[in-house]
């Protein structure tokens, strides 16, 4: 079956606010295996509403509509949805009461207009909104579906994936399931080449690649009769993917990030870690402590931004700051043993570089860093040159300082290995 996102509101058309529902919608019926082939924003004028919805029944089989089912004037996706299918609006009593039991509760009054929001079309049924007062509404009229939701993503998003995504799963006889590889150390370039013959012959399953900040995320989606039948077809394309990119996969779950991955390398091992930061200035931090339980592992991270700072908490050496620069393999080095020291743990990571804009010398341009990695008396240290704006070099410094960690245990361990058994 196919579908049409159908956004309302004049705030949409002016930039005021991001179609963030949209993004939402069309990566949910994704999912579901249903094609999205048209998606559009329409301003709350009732002729082009009724022009859109009109278009959108005669090229999709399914509408989905965000937003203009508020109380106010402006609000008025239902009443032209209604007219464009020749329904006429009609009180629900259990959407009434609802409308009542909220206000009540809230001890206010509602409104002659609140009263509006409990019409819908013949025919049609409510969908329950749990935080808002706009009910939602579900229409079948031959053969095609319209669903109105709420412009507010709070309560859109609830209502879609609890009301009505379990009625879309019926609609659709193939089930669909994906699977995500995660990939790290490797350009998105150099790993679409890795895969380029499988991406040219796929159909079922599929394979798409998703660049993301220092990751690059393969996802594999197959559709079939069952969920054990879509995953069969997907678990040969997933063991390819495994042996081609080998110890640069670092999860093959959806939900897994890579700070987590990182987290359970570490626990895994029992292994504390810590941070010196300087350009991030604690986001490297900040990201491992999105991951629930880390306090098993992260004993303490550094901001050390000024000079005196990597000297006085890091023990870098005043020697070194004054011969290489502060922006420096050296230093990050021995930030990054400092670090590890200091905090009394196994694992360190440090990074220090110019974020820019300003700063930068011919030597020294903007985006250059050096990422320092300790592990149980190891350093290692790299030189990365990230591009684009402050926030986006330190956003990529982040990612690059986990992934670099990341790379140091496996080969620390690896390493481990050989020396015990002799075998690896
Ligand atoms: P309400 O009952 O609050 O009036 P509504 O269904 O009438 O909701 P709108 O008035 O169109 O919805 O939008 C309400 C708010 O919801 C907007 O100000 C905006 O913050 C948010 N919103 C609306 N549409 C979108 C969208 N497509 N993407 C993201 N946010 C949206």
């Amino acid at each position: 079956m196919t579908v049409e996102i159908i956004c309302v509101g004049t705030e949409l058309l002016l930039g005021n606010i991001v179609n963030t529902n949209a993004a939402f919608l069309a990566e949910q019926c994704a999912d579901l295996g249903l094609s999205c082939y048209y998606q559009t924003v329409v301003g709350d004028n009732r002729e082009r509403l009724l022009a859109t919805v009109k278009t959108g029944l005669e090229r999709s089989d399914i509408l989905l509509f965000s937003g203009g089912l508020g109380p106010t004037k402006d609000d008025l996706t239902k009443e032209t949805v209604a007219e464009a299918l020749g329904l006429p609006l009609v009180e629900d009593a259990s959407s009434r009461k609802l409308i009542a039991d909220y206000f009540a509760m809230r001890g206010m009054m509602p409104t002659e207009n609140n009263w509006k929001q409990a019409l819908i079309p013949q025919g049609a049924w409510c969908i329950e909104n749990k935080n808002g007062t706009a009910p939602g509404v579900g229409i079948c009229q031959d053969g095609r579906y319209v669903f109105l939701m709420p412009g507010p993503p709070n309560e859109l998003k609830p209502m879609f994936t609890e009301s009505i995504v379990p009625f879309l799963r019926k609609l659709e006889k193939d089930v669909i399931a994906s699977v995500t590889v995660k990939v790290v150390g490797i350009g998105e370039s150099a790993a679409e080449t890795l895969v380029a013959d499988l991406m040219e012959e796929q159909s079922n399953p599929t394979l798409a690649p998703y660049a993301k900040t220092g990751e690059v995320h393969f996802r594999i989606t197959a559709k079939a009769e069952s969920r054990e039948a879509a995953q069969a077809l997907i678990a040969p394309m997933k063991k390819e993917l495994e042996a081609r990119f080998g110890a640069h996969v670092y999860t093959t779950k959806t939900e897994v990030t890579l700070e987590q991955a990182l987290a359970e390398l570490l626990m895994g091992k029992g292994y504390t870690m810590t941070t010196a930061e300087s350009c991030t200035g604690g986001m490297i931090a900040a990201r491992m402590v999105n991951v629930p339980g880390i306090s098993q592992v992260l004993k303490a991270g550094f901001v050390t931004y000024a000079n005196e700072a990597k000297a006085g908490f890091l023990g870098v050496k005043r020697e070194t700051l004054r011969t290489y620069g502060a922006v420096s393999a050296q230093t990050a080095e021995e930030m990054a043993k400092g670090a590890a020291q200091a905090a009394g743990a196994d694992v360190a990571v440090s990074v220090t570089g110019v974020a820019g804009p300003d700063g930068g010398t011919l030597d020294k341009p903007v985006g250059l860093v050096y990422i320092g990695c300790y592990v149980r008396g190891q350093v290692w240290t790299t030189e990365h040159r990230f591009s684009g704006n402050r926030a986006k070099i330190r956003e990529s410094t982040t990612a690059a300082a986990l992934v670099q960690l990341r790379k140091r245990i496996l080969e620390y361990q690896a390493k481990e290995g050989e020396g015990t058994d002799g075998r690896e």
